[in-house]
């Protein structure tokens, strides 16, 4: 039984946020994977020699998984249709990117991404949209430009291996006055549920440290998950004959 971590929403806008998350996971002994946001809503672009680029580079030199995590995480200047309403429903306010975004724009929005990460001298393994959310259309455009991992909210996809694997993900909800607390007791359900399953994910947001609720939450679900599971990267994931 393995673990994998991940902070999502890594990004500039998040700064103070994502470090207090990545000393979280160090506590529990953890190295997270890192889900980067190239331009966060626009307004953040990376720039080579920030020092949020320079912290990002030093984790990846220290064995940190970069992925490729949309280009902006908005749905700016983007249309849903009816059916893709139903698809994102009570799973994200405005942030499904690549929900609506078919074959050749999100082909291209992603390689704009990759072109920005590559750029600061940062090298994804992976892309995951935002939200886990991605038009029908465009369900392989990761693989086809040459990534070896994805992952939507109920599995990982190893593209080398034409394989799938089963993985039910945690995560936490900060947004509004409620969320906080029932995404805590759903935590704290999926824990016990998922406790025999043979690959558990953990998604941190930055946003969920707004609330003492859910950072709690975070705090107790690595502690349970890290007494007796090993953790697992993407990589070896990807490496490994399953
Ligand atoms: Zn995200």
């Amino acid at each position: 039984v393995r673990l994998l971590v991940a902070i999502h929403d890594v990004t500039p806008a998040h700064d103070a946020a994502v470090r207090e998350l990545w000393m979280l996971c160090a506590k529990h002994g953890v190295r997270p994977a890192l889900f980067v946001v190239p331009n966060w809503h626009g307004m953040w672009p990376l720039t080579p020699d920030s020092t949020f680029v320079r912290w990002l580079r030093d984790r990846a030199d220290g064995g940190a998984e970069i992925i490729l995590h949309g280009y902006r995480h908005d749905e700016v200047g983007l249309h849903r249709r009816w059916s893709d309403q139903l698809r994102a429903l009570g799973r994200t306010a405005g942030e499904g990117e690549f929900l609506t975004l078919q074959l050749d724009d999100a082909r291209s929005r992603i390689m704009r991404g990759l072109e920005l990460l590559e750029a600061v001298g940062l090298h994804p393994i992976g892309f995951v949209p935002p939200a886990w959310l991605t038009h029908p259309s465009a369900t392989n455009v990761a693989a086809e430009l040459g990534f070896a991992v994805s992952e939507d909210v109920s599995a990982i996809q190893l593209y080398e291996q034409h394989v799938r694997v089963a993985s039910p993900v945690v995560r936490w909800s900060a947004r509004g006055r409620w969320r906080p607390y029932l995404s805590s007791v759903v935590a704290a359900t999926q824990n016990v549920i998922h406790h025999s399953a043979l690959f558990v994910r953990l998604a941190l947001h930055p946003q969920d440290l707004a609330h003492r609720t859910t950072s709690s939450s975070m705090n107790r679900t690595l502690a349970g998950w890290t007494a007796h599971r090993i953790q697992c990267t993407y990589s070896e994931l990807a490496e490994a004959s399953l």
